[in-house]
């Protein structure tokens, strides 16, 4: 699905974009590619059954799945992460926080692979970063904002294109009429870190909010992140 000149939702379960089982559901997230002068970034590559699907959505997009160089990775889940081994193989660099490298090195719980009871296949991140880091892929430079909570490495990437500022915030923010947080039962999940992100997350104004799941937000995002925050502080007492 196209959301920008030179910007694609070409994964995620929950609108039928990749399918992986009876109903569309929350076992896939949202890869997005960004098109370049000089090759396709992806956010995020889905749980790893789902790659051929994805590429061939990007080949009815027209985008090579070849030409990928970079994957830019939001938290280690599996629904996120999964493909990050395959894309390695096949030459991609990947980017993720300090935290969520760790995650995805050791493949361990907190990839929650036993949420789907499959496995979550470890693999290096090429390079970790910290908050406030940026990756240049093509031109595009990506920001990373570290906005732990949901788990402890969740970053969101932040960067302009076409003329407009984009954040992809994984499951910092939970999906429009599916709640307002991401999954509380990861084993690094922490609610006063989260608040404390959200605080942050919503000083930032941007244009464009990619969703980690369902659908994204083309209208003043700020405003929901604003009522994410205010259920947070309301509820989490
Ligand atoms: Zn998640």
């Amino acid at each position: 699905m196209q959301l920008l000149r030179n910007l694609y939702q070409v994964g995620g379960d929950l609108n039928g974009i990749t399918w992986c089982g009876v109903d569309a559901s929350f076992e896939d997230a949202n890869t997005y590619a960004i098109q370049t002068p000089e090759g396709i970034a992806l956010i995020d590559c889905g749980n790893g059954d789902t790659l051929p699907q994805i590429f061939d959505n990007m080949r009815y997009w027209g985008l090579n799945p070849e030409e990928i160089r970079a994957c830019l990775i939001t938290h280690p889940h599996r629904d996120h992460a999964g493909a990050a081994h395959l894309l390695k193989q096949r030459g991609v660099t990947l980017y993720a926080h300090r935290e969520t490298a760790s995650a995805i090195a050791a493949g361990d719980e907190r990839c929650c692979g036993y949420l789907y009871h499959k496995p979550f296949v470890p693999c290096e991140v090429d390079t970790a970063v910290e908050d406030g880091d940026t990756v240049s892929v093509g031109g595009v430079t990506f920001s990373a904002m570290h906005l732990p909570g949901h788990t402890r490495g969740c970053t969101a990437w932040v960067f302009s294109l076409e003329n407009r500022q984009i954040a992809a915030c994984g499951d910092v923010i939970g999906t429009l009429l599916c709640g307002d947080f991401g999954w509380d039962g990861s084993i690094d999940f922490d609610k006063p870190l989260y608040i404390e992100s959200l605080r942050r997350f919503a000083r930032l104004d941007v244009d464009i909010m990619l969703a980690g799941h369902g659908l994204s937000y083309f209208h003043q995002p700020r405003r929901r992140v604003e009522q994410v925050l205010a259920s947070a502080l309301s509820q989490w007492r």
